[in-house]
């Protein structure tokens, strides 16, 4: 199973991932957690090459490549080789935050972003997507309070950025509902995690 959790910034996607990944070790499932932008060597130098520039500071097509390459290297070396390996894939990030990020909020279209990662991916989909939904206000306060921000490229987005994240990944899960789960970012951890353990029991078979 590969499992994808997206949100925007302050959503709780790290805290739900550790949260998960016990969970489903202690019911003895075999985890690989991953990441994006990121995951293999590759893919960690572009992460660390775009989070070295500011939200805005890179070209939009420049960095919708980038994350596209990063992912591509995932897809290959990473994600499929631990599917095969009949592990379960859990991933912070994947095709959705490029929709949003650089489709939406960078202006250069959903549906040209979907194409791009589609072939990047050679069309690896989730099994279940998890969309932390957070208030842009929310996100934008949660990120200011975030102590050592090292990835914080997002800081400077305003509002109405965060706004067209927010629609972004709505409207890609209400366009496949039976593949995403939709939570409040905003309720406690704890009944998150419930939400998302019901949704995901299903899909186990032990
Ligand atoms: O969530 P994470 O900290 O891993 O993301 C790294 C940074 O890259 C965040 O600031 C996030 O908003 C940004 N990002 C982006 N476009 C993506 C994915 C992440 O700008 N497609
Ligand atoms: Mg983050």
């Amino acid at each position: 199973l590969f499992i994808v959790l997206e949100g925007g910034d302050g959503a709780g996607k790290t805290t739900q991932l550790s949260l998960l990944e016990q969970w489903l070790t202690q019911r003895g499932v075999t985890v690989e957690r991953t990441r994006e932008p990121g995951g293999t060597p590759i893919g960690e130098r572009i992460r660390a090459l775009v989070l070295e520039h500011g939200h805005g500071e890179v070209d939009p097509r420049t960095e919708a490549l980038l994350f596209a390459a990063s992912r591509a290297a995932h897809v290959q070396q990473r994600i499929l080789p631990a599917l095969r390996r009949g592990a379960l894939v859990l991933c912070d990030r994947y095709v959705d935050s490029s929709v949003a990020y650089q489709g939406v909020g960078r202006g250069l279209g959903a549906a040209a972003i979907a194409e791009l990662n589609d072939w990047a991916t050679s069309g690896l989909t989730p099994d279940l997507t998890v969309v932390l939904d957070i208030d842009p206000a929310v996100s934008r306060a949660r990120q200011a309070q975030r102590d050592g921000g090292a990835a914080d490229r997002m800081e400077s987005a305003d509002d109405t950025f965060r706004a067209s994240l927010r629609a972004a990944f709505l409207d890609r899960a209400a366009a496949e509902p039976q593949r995403y789960l939709v939570v409040d970012a905003a309720a406690e951890p704890a009944q998150i995690h419930q939400q998302i353990q019901v949704r995901l029991q299903p899909m186990l078979k032990n």
